[in-house]
């Protein structure tokens, strides 16, 4: 790969498409900054509805082209492992690429491209292993049959916090499966998109098979999620513009699957090992500088050990480095936008206006500490949080946590359900029917007992209420990207009556 972070420094970056990277039709570009220092570090082409159009019949033109179409299942799956090598002998520069993008700790941003491969191994094994099936029909002579198909272009629009190792999650199986696929990243993060899109042609995917437009969601954004030559939409965003892409795409009867915000609840019992419990929270709130869909900011605390989980929490929020991303002594670095930063701002303003009270944090760090400038806050608890406040009820997308005591299970359910959200949850318990009651009453896609933000590419994940639908990772992708058609074959050899009805 030639692109590294100083080919970007100060460039142009253009959109890929059709096998190659070409000049915006109407050459306007926008700026990406750095959020280290706040400053521009390049300017990525901001594509509007006629560059959208030619990426889309790229890509529609390349699901129809022999060279992919028929391609065997093994050679379409040797494609996709040979992407998953070339990522493998890349993935510290992507890394590197992607953390000036989006300011994520460059050791989280190493161990995410690093894993990578296994998951484009994982999902290249789908390749040859799509299958159809035969069903009964009631009628001698006669077979029926489902066959599963590629579903053809895929409209994939992806957010600044992880957008190479959530985009993976789609485009792998999507590719072993024979879709093609027009990408759409965040504005904020598209660097490492770019580069990837290097990887796919040296692999040697046909031309069109991958696309890349890059630029703001309401110019590139809207005009893919308006194309009628989409068969469907992968989101990963806010739960806002999840609603605003499935109404474009309604427009046009094209599903979606939708991974959207959440504000999930993280409940510890008293019956724990406190140090284990705190660490499980702040590390389930604060990784990412709190930059994480499944960010565990509602945290329930069994009465019995309120006070004490509090000073604990304190201490150790205390001992949090906040520092550069690049530094493998920092445990936070900045928020990605200068806008992320006032959000955050303004929901601790109002957690505080509600009644809430800041117990650690609830600033910027001091300029001396963080000579750099830059969008850095410190990681914030918040305790006599209510459900109800503002801050408790949306989703915040930085480092602040609201902590508030639980008297018993059934008001800790309540109050953990009690959210429009249902993406995460975890408990903190060594008691196993208690922690098996919460997984089954909880409204979430993910329940983690005594961990927190593990995941896994080989099991199904996604969001319930308004944290999303569809899943991502395991066997449930294949039915994601393909669907069914039904065959049905005579082979009788006899002349059929043209007006005969069948009567039982
Ligand atoms: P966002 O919704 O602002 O933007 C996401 C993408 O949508 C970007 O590429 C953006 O350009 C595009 N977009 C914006 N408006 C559009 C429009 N009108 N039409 C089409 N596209 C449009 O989200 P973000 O700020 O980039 O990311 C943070 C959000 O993503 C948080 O809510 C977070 O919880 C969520 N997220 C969810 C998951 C998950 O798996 N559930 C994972 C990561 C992030």
């Amino acid at each position: 790969m030639k692109t590294t972070v100083s080919s970007i420094e100060g460039s142009r970056q253009g959109l890929f498409i059709n096998g190659e990277f070409v000049a915006p039709k109407a050459g306007n570009y926008i700026a990406s900054y750095d959020p280290t220092t706040g400053e521009r570090w390049y300017d990525l082409a901001a594509a509007d509805a006629n560059d959208v159009a030619a990426a889309v019949a790229a890509a529609n033109a390349a699901f129809r082209n022999p060279a992919w179409r028929r391609m065997t299942q093994t050679d379409r799956g040797a494609l996709v492992r040979k992407l998953a090598e070339l990522v493998r002998a890349n993935a510290d520069t992507l890394a590197e690429i992607e953390t000036r993008d989006n300011g994520k700790l460059l050791k989280e941003t190493r161990a995410q491209m690093r894993s990578m491969p296994d998951s484009y191994h994982y999902f290249a094994g789908m390749a040859d292993k799509l299958q159809g099936d035969t069903i009964p029909i009631n009628r001698m002579d006669t077979l029926n049959i489902n066959l599963r198909e590629p579903l053809g272009v895929v409209g994939m629009i992806t957010p600044w916090n992880s957008p190479l190792m959530l985009l993976t999650g789609t485009l792998a199986p999507c590719l072993a499966i024979g879709n093609t696929v027009v990408i759409k990243p965040s504005e904020h993060a598209t660097a490492s998109t770019l580069a990837l899109a290097e990887l796919i042609h040296e692999a040697g995917f046909p031309a069109g098979v991958v696309n890349v437009v890059t630029g703001t969601g309401k110019s590139a954004g809207e005009a893919l999620t308006r194309h009628p030559g989409v068969a469907k939409y992968v989101f990963t965003g806010s739960t806002a513009t999840g609603r605003r892409i499935a109404g474009n795409a309604a427009q046009n009867l094209v599903p979606c699957s939708m991974e959207l915000g959440g504000k999930s609840p993280h409940v510890v019992f008293g019956d724990v090992e406190l140090e284990h419990a705190v660490n499980g929270v702040v590390s389930g709130v604060f990784a990412a500088a709190g930059q994480t869909c499944v960010a565990g900011s509602r945290c329930f605390v069994e009465a019995s050990i309120y006070d004490k989980f509090i000073d604990a929490l304190i201490a150790r929020t205390a001992r949090i480095r906040v520092g550069l991303p690049t530094l493998d002594d920092t445990d936070i670095g900045p928020l990605a936008l200068a806008d992320q930063l006032s959000k955050v701002e303004g929901y601790v303003a109002s957690g505080v206006k509600d009644g809430a009270k800041i117990a650690a944090g609830g600033r910027r760090p001091r300029k001396e500490d963080l000579s750099n400038g830059g969008w850095y806050y410190e990681p914030t608890v918040m305790v006599d949080a209510q459900n109800d406040m503002g801050f408790m009820r949306d989703e915040i997308f930085g480092p602040v946590v609201g902590v508030m005591p639980f008297r018993d299970e059934a008001e800790m359910v309540a109050l953990a359900n009690d959210s429009h959200y249902g993406l995460a949850s975890g408990i903190w318990t060594k008691d196993i029917d208690r922690a098996l009651r919460f997984a089954n009453q909880i409204e979430a896609g993910t329940v983690w007992v005594n961990t927190y933000r593990s995941a896994s590419f080989m099991s199904a994940n996604g969001g319930f209420k308004e944290s999303g639908y569809g899943r991502r990772g395991g066997f449930e992708v294949m039915h994601e990207f393909s669907r069914l058609k039904n065959v049905i074959i005579d082979y009788s050899g006899a002349m059929q009556d043209p007006f005969v009805i069948r009567l039982k």
